[in-house]
């Protein structure tokens, strides 16, 4: 908790709640508008509700009458009579403050009682000659409960008080083009706003702050990559002779964004420095042909690679889509995740060891100290959130130089790109294998259930299979699990018990491969399930996709779980169930799912009314919190914090010269402690 003269534990525990732990977090935590005070000569004629100074004179003083009834003092500005209002009073006080036919300067907000203007206690009682304490303007902070503007504007005025004046890190250039004040009057200026134009993103002192916070962060992203790309790699430049195999076996021809992304990663994989790059691609764009295709580098130069995917389905449903191209190229491929034991799992090890095993596909269990590997080259890592950087670290330890691909489905609005990736270099798959059909999207009400079911079963007389999400609800008391056995149960009962199957994140893995596979394999036709994640599954006979409430879903996820189907011959239906009544936003957001296909697009229109954080999950993105910068509405300075922080990366890597001193000092006051180390280290 923060420690500072004058904040005692109480007010410490509730700074807290606003994430303020230390002073330098006290300095960051900027007010969110501004209150203007107008002198004026009198109340009379102005609105309600307006902030106020004025001078009166005092004329009477009526003391409350008993419990709950408020004092009131008489006054007059001149032009106007008014009172003053005070709740429950004891003592005297008021008779000293305002003693009769004093004039007196008060301040605060106007209203209006049976017609006669009057103060609630006001905010500001002082003699004519002491009224120049009164401010004109306040900062109007954030509050949490138990603190007031009071306590925050001292606790400011403190941390302000201790704050040193740093060495300049912004380059002269830089801070001249932007009109930008020194770090400490942005500060000064930041917390004493005198106008609305203050306290815009946009203000000198404020986007200078933004930078500051900006530049902090990519500069340790910078100098990630840069010790990434130190730490020597290894050139597996193959041969060209495997993937030649699997190309001539494919039944179609691969598109030019998977030409260009496997060539970007080729080159990589070829030079000396290791490969720290990011896959991203929107589903079914085909980023698993590439990644194989990648795999193939390092199997060719006689090494061994790992693709790795969050749960055991994936690695079954990869290890099926793949076993053809792995026969084609003539490699050993295997698979081991949790689920592989005693001498099964021996003799898997023993083959990864030997280097028997070219390729291994696996889930979590591949981090096991016990797996090792006779030569890894390479790692893919498929959705990199779920796995944490330190599992990650381990996987590059079970080899030299490791090369590290991760692949993404989450299409990340250009725009956050830099935020989140800034350490890596990025291939984009932006092109569809030809000719998909695209998906009908079709948005109704659940009210509309009884006509919806009847069509669906339909569908499924006629051969087709459907998923149906049914998410979390937040209003209802009735667990995400509870809701999707019931729709699981009543869908049972019209369609036939033995064609409905239900899958949630609770169920012992055996229990969902043996409805998955059921799925997979057509005797279940309709797959009820909890979550995204668990429909996370290739089954190109699925056609419809139903979402219920899917007014609580991102556009991302909509659009991820639309891409499950669409993936065969037939023509594919993704139904958006909504609950009534749904509010504006929520349909406009529904209907960008009906106008567009593209992840970008959507990506971006999320981003655009939701919010970035709220967007891609602020934990899981690893995209980072700022408390000044905003991602969303500072896109290009953003961008000219990366710059810089490249720029600077290359040309003082160590942060030795002036300038490079200065901007130690930035990081471990913006506390990008990872970067820190990342210099003593390198
Ligand atoms: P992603 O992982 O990007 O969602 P996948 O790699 O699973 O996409 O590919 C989806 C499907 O498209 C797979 O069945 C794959 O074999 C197929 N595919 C991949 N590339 C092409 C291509 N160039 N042309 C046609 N089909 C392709
Ligand atoms: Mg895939």
């Amino acid at each position: 908790m923060i420690e500072l003269a004058g904040i005692g534990p109480r007010t410490a525990k509730q700074l807290s709640t606003l994430s303020i732990a230390k002073p330098r977090d006290m300095l960051f935590t900027l007010p969110r508008s501004v209150l203007i005070r107008r002198s004026v000569t009198s109340v009379s004629g102005l609105e309600p509700q307006a902030l106020v100074t004025v001078e009166i004179k005092v004329q009477s003083h009526v003391p409350n009458q008993g419990r709950g009834t408020p004092y009131r003092v008489w006054a007059n500005d001149g032009r106007t009579r008014l009172q003053l209002v005070f709740f429950n009073v004891s003592g005297n006080w008021i008779e000293e403050k305002l003693p009769t036919g004093s004039r007196r300067v008060i301040s605060g907000k106007l209203d209006s009682f049976g017609g006669v203007p009057q103060f609630v206690h006001p905010d500001y009682i002082l003699s004519p000659d002491a009224a120049d304490q009164i401010p004109k303007s306040e900062p109007v902070y954030p509050l949490a409960s138990g603190l007031t503007q009071k306590i925050l504007v001292n606790s400011v005025r403190m941390a302000q008080d201790r704050a040193p004046d740093f060495p300049e890190w912004i380059s002269p250039d830089r801070q001249k083009a932007h009109g930008w004040p020194a770090w400490k009057s942005a500060l000064a200026e930041a917390h004493a706003p005198e106008s609305p134009n203050d306290v815009d993103p946009a203000s000198p002192a404020r986007e200078r702050l933004a930078f500051d916070e900006l530049f902090a962060h990519q500069m340790t992203l910078a100098l990630a990559r840069r010790r990434i790309r130190r730490s020597r790699g290894r050139s597996n430049s193959g041969n060209g002779k495997l993937a030649g195999r699997v190309r001539s076996a494919l039944p179609f021809t691969m598109t030019r964004a998977q030409d260009r992304a496997f060539a970007e990663i080729s080159r990589d994989m070829a030079g000396n420095e290791r490969m720290n790059r990011l896959l991203q691609g929107d589903v079914g764009s085909g980023k698993t042909l590439v990644a194989f295709l990648a795999v193939l580098n390092a199997v060719e130069s006689d090494g061994q690679g790992v693709m790795m995917a969050p749960t055991e389905i994936l690695v079954r449903q990869h290890f099926e889509s793949l076993k053809p191209l792995a026969r084609a190229a003539r490699i050993d491929m295997e698979t081991l995740t949790g689920r592989d034991r005693g001498r099964e799992r021996a003799k898997k090890l023993e083959g990864l060891r030997s280097g028997n095993i070219d390729v291994l596909l696996g889930t979590h269990a591949v981090f096991q100290d016990d797996v090792a590997f006779a030569d890894l080259r390479i790692v893919v890592i498929d959705e990199q959130h779920r796995f944490g950087v330190r599992q990650r670290m381990s996987l590059t330890a079970k080899g030299k130089g490791i090369d590290v691909l991760v692949m993404t489905a989450t299409p990340i609005p250009r725009s956050l790109a830099l935020a989140c990736y800034g350490d890596m270099d990025v291939s984009v798959l932006d092109e569809k294998p030809p000719g998909r059909q695209p998906v009908k999207t079709a948005l109704a009400s659940e009210g509309r259930m009884a006509h919806v079911i009847s069509r669906l079963q339909a569908a499924i007389k006629k051969g087709h299979q459907a998923y149906w999400v049914c998410p979390l609800v937040e209003d209802s008391e009735k667990s995400p699990l509870t809701a999707a056995e019931d729709r699981s149960r009543m869908l049972q009962a019209i369609l036939g018990e033995d064609r409905v199957g239900l899958v949630h994140g609770q169920m012992p893995a055996d229990d969902r491969d043996r409805v998955f596979d059921a799925f997979a394999d057509g005797s279940i036709r309709v797959l009820v399930a909890t979550t995204v994640v668990e429909v996370g599954v290739d089954v190109p006979g699925a056609t419809i996709m139903i979402v219920e409430h899917a007014q609580n879903f991102g556009l991302a996820q909509l659009h991820q779980l639309r891409g499950r189907v669409g993936r065969g011959r037939d023509e594919s239906t993704c139904l958006l169930l909504y609950r009534e009544p749904l509010g504006e936003m929520a349909r406009r957001r529904l209907k960008i799912m009906q106008q567009t296909d593209d992840g970008f697009r959507i990506a971006d229109e999320d981003l655009a009314m939701r919010g970035a954080g709220d967007l891609l999950g602020v934990q899981q993105s690893g995209l980072p919190r700022f408390r000044i910068a905003d991602l969303e509405s500072q896109p290009a300075l953003l961008r000219e914090a990366h710059e810089d922080a490249q720029a600077f990366v290359r040309d003082d890597p160590d942060l030795t010269s002036a300038r490079g001193k200065a901007v130690r000092t930035l990081l471990y006051l913006m506390e990008q402690d990872r970067s820190v180390r990342l210099i003593s280290v390198g």
